[in-house]
Formats: C-alpha cells, structure tokens, sequence
C-alpha cells in the first residue's frame, strides 16, 4: 500500500490527512513536532473554555461545513447567541455600535460629513486594474477616516496585519474582483444583492452569516479529525527525493513516503526545504508574521457595563496602543463559562503593536486596555495568557510570487504538496479548502 505523509498537525494537516484517509487507497500518517491543533488550540480551566486561537467559524462557509457533515460532528456545533450581533468600534475615546445595516453608516455621527460624501461618490472613482495595499485602495475610493475607522480595525482584527504592506489582490481578491467588474463597490454591491433575490428560491442554504463553534471547543473538532489518523511526534527536518517516492528527515527518526503534503508554516517549511531546493527557500523567508497574545480575564458577573452584553469591539487605527480586538466570549457561546460568570479575551499585538505582545506585565496591560475602552474597572478572578509569537502570516505585496514559486515547485516535485494557512487563506475555512484541493490533486494523479 502506498504511504501519504503529511507534515504538521494544525487544521490543515489534520483535514488534509482526515480526506486523503477517507477518499483514497493510501496508508496516512501524520508527523507533528508539538501538539496536534497547532494554533487551534482550546483549554478548559477553573470553570472557563478558553480558544487560545480561533474561536469560530461563519456559517456560511462552505468547506468547513462540509467537513462537518462528512465527518458526522454536526451535533457538536454551536451557534453564536443573538447578543452577538451587537459589535463596537472603539473610537474618539467612545465606543459606536456598528450599524446591521451598512447605510445607516451614513446617518449616525460616527463618520464625518465628508467621508459620507466620498462614500455617496465612490461611484465614480476611477477603477485601478493593478495590485495595491489596502491602505491605498481604501483611501483612493472611500478615504483616509474610511481606513482608519471601518476598514483598518477589521483588517487588525482578523489579520492581524497592518493595511500599509498588505496586499489587496491576495487578502480581499473578490473586492478587487468587484472593482475590476463593475468599477464601483457601490455599484458591485447593488449588482450582487439584486442578483441574490433573483436567486434566493434557488439557493438550498439560506444561511445567514452567524458566527459558529463546537460545545466543547475548537479542539474538539480538531481531535474528532485525528482520532484515526496514525500521528507522529517528530520534528522534519530535511527532504530527499528517492527513486520512488521521497524520504522525510526527521529529528528521531526517517520516514519513507509516496506522496508528502507540507501544512506548516512557512518559516518552518523554509527551513525543511533549505537543502533540497535553496530558492523557494529563500521566497518562504518573504512570508513576514504578526506576534499575537491572546489574554483572557474571567469576572463574577455583578457589576460590570452592559457593554460585555455583545460580540466584543474594535479598535480605530489611532486608538491602537496594546490590544486589536477585545471579545465578551461568554455573550457569544454558551458552554464557554461557567454559571454567573464572564469571560473577556483580548487580542493583543498584531503588525500595528509588534512589541504588546510580549511586555512582562501583559496582564497589567490587558486591564488597563479594558479601562480606558469598556470602563471594565472590576478586578478579574481568573486570567490566563497564550503568546504567538508569530500568530498569522501576512500576505504582502509579493505573495502573487510566492504562489508561482509554489505552483512551480509542486510541477517539478510530483507527490509533492505544499498547504497551510501561509498561502492560501488564514481562516479555519482557507484552511480546509486547501484541503479539498490537494484531495483533488491527488485524486487526479498530480
Ligand atoms: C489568536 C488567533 C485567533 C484566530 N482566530 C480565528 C478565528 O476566530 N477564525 C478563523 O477562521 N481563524 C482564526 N485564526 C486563524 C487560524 O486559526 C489559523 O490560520 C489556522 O489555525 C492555521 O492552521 P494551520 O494548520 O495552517 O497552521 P498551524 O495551526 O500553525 O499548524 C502548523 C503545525 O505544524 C507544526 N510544525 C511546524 N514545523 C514542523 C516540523 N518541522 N515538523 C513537524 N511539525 C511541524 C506546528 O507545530 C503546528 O502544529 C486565528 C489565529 C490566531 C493565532
């Protein structure tokens, strides 16, 4: 029987070795240095679950549904609570409720009159066809406040990245896809809303975009994935191409394989493939990280502003000094607290506060976050702190080349296969998609 062998036990791995076991003839095994979920990892503690990584999924994506159900853990999964639909940005020293509807931007006070203007004019900004930052393909249509206030906080908050590097072709293709189409995102999105009525009655799903998770956590999800894959603990260090097949070169020990999937970061994979093939190595290197520390403050629930009756808020560009984000997971999951108590996590760092994530007294900062936004000024009774030190990969201007160099090596290297949340996607749901593809790739005798 031949041998599949994938490489890294984060969520791409894991559903990449999940597939290839439940869809093909190879015997799968998986190599994993640390410990299996990578940075999908949840921790129960002292009456708290706590995601130190990701907390969820939206219910409209595809993949992750689909793995789902074909693994049969769909009554493992949860939906967000209605609280959660309230989200905040915190901003002129304020926090805003962030409207469900979009044009209601346009009445509240939370823009300035003349970024209401640039948005009613965004029709007639001229399209650019090429690649750009985020920063300036939002401010050349919708304006710098736009950036600072709408666009920038989300970009820290799920990216972690600063919107000067980033690039908009590789980040947000379908919005760039919109200008190219229809010259306007206002224009684009009236298109695609009509378009959707006329197709409602023909869509199955119906979702509306609602944040989901699993009872026992993210982890839950990620075990349920591995219980049948045989998993082994070693560090890759090296690649050597055999007449048939290749040999993996561990720390412990040599693994033979026929086909290998690498699903590690990039910085790992640059270091696996220095000798084997020293210029996409030396592409790997351009892949830059953002630090992240994940910390979570438990409070008995008496006392506290209604404010942690919602999602959790954003902060404006200028308003970042040490946390991104900061989430009221109790109002968001069920499961996640027990009775009569609130759980706070904060994102704190990313490409914006390189240096937050790793002050001494993270704690001491977390709260004085929370001070000086949510006015939380009760003392917590519980916390607890997970650091990354390089938490998400940045796509900057130069991922299109990494990507060629990618699709170039994998050509030369027949069996050879390169995943993970450094190329295609940084969401749970990127992440299986890559999975879905590389099945497809190997189903079709690449
Ligand atoms: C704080 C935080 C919050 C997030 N929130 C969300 C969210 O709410 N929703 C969402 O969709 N996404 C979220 N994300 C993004 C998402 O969690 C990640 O992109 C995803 O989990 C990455 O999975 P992966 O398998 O590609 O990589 P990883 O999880 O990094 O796994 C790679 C694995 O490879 C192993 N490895 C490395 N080198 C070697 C080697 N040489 N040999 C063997 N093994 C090796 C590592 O130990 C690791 O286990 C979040 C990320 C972070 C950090």
């Amino acid at each position: 029987m031949k041998t599949a062998t994938i490489v890294g036990g984060g969520i791409s791995g894991i559903s990449t070795a999940y597939l290839i076991k439940k869809y093909t003839n190879y015997n799968v095994n998986l190599i994993e240095k640390n410990n299996i979920g990578g940075k999908a990892l949840s921790v129960k503690t002292n009456g708290y679950l706590i995601e130190t990584g990701p907390n969820g999924f939206l219910s409209n994506k595809r993949e992750i549904k689909r793995l789902i159900e074909e693994s049969n853990f769909e009554s493992e999964v949860i939906q967000s609570n209605d609280s959660a639909n309230r989200k905040f940005i915190f901003s002129s020293g304020k926090l805003w409720e962030v409207p469900s509807n979009p044009a209601k931007l346009l009445l509240s006070s939370f823009l300035s009159t003349k970024t209401k203007l640039n948005i009613l004019k965004e029709p007639f900004v001229k399209p650019r066809l090429d690649d750009e930052t985020v920063e300036s393909f939002v401010k050349r249509r919708l304006g710098k406040e736009f950036l600072n206030k709408v666009i920038g906080p989300m970009v820290c908050g799920v990216f972690a990245g600063d919107p000067k590097i980033m690039s908009m072709e590789s980040n947000f293709p379908k919005i760039k896809e919109t200008e190219r189409k229809y010259g306007s995102l206002i224009k684009g999105l009236i298109s695609l809303m009509i378009n959707k009525k006329a197709n409602a009655s023909a869509t199955s799903g119906g979702f509306s975009s609602k944040l989901m998770s699993f009872k026992s956590g993210i982890s839950s999800f990620l075990n349920h994935l591995s219980k049948e894959i045989e998993t082994i603990n070693d560090t890759v260090v090296d690649l050597k191409r055999e007449k048939i097949g290749y040999t993996l070169i561990g720390e412990k020990s040599l693994y033979n394989a026929d086909i290998v999937v690498f699903a590690v970061p990039s910085y790992a994979l640059q270091k696996i493939l220095k000798n084997y093939d020293y210029e996409l190595s030396k592409i790997l290197n351009q892949i830059p990280y953002a630090p992240m520390s994940v910390v979570a403050l438990g409070y008995e629930n008496k006392g506290l502003p209604d404010i942690i009756n919602s999602f959790g808020y954003l902060f404006e560009l200028i308003e970042i000094k040490d946390a991104i984000g900061v989430l009221f997971d109790s109002s968001i999951f069920d499961f996640r607290v027990k009775k009569n108590r609130v759980l706070v996590r904060l994102m704190i760092g990313g490409q914006l506060a390189k240096e937050a994530p790793f002050r001494q007294n993270i704690i001491e900062s977390a709260v004085k976050e929370l001070q000086r936004s949510a006015s939380i000024f009760k003392p917590f009774e519980f916390s607890f702190v997970k650091r990354h030190e390089k938490a998400i990969p940045i796509y900057t201007m130069e991922h299109k080349n990494v990507l060629e160099a990618i699709k170039e090596f994998e050509l030369k290297n027949s069996g050879v296969f390169i995943s993970g949340n450094a190329f295609h996607g940084v969401g749970l749901n990127d992440c299986i998609k890559a999975a879905y593809q590389t099945l497809d790739k190997i189903k079709g005798g690449k």
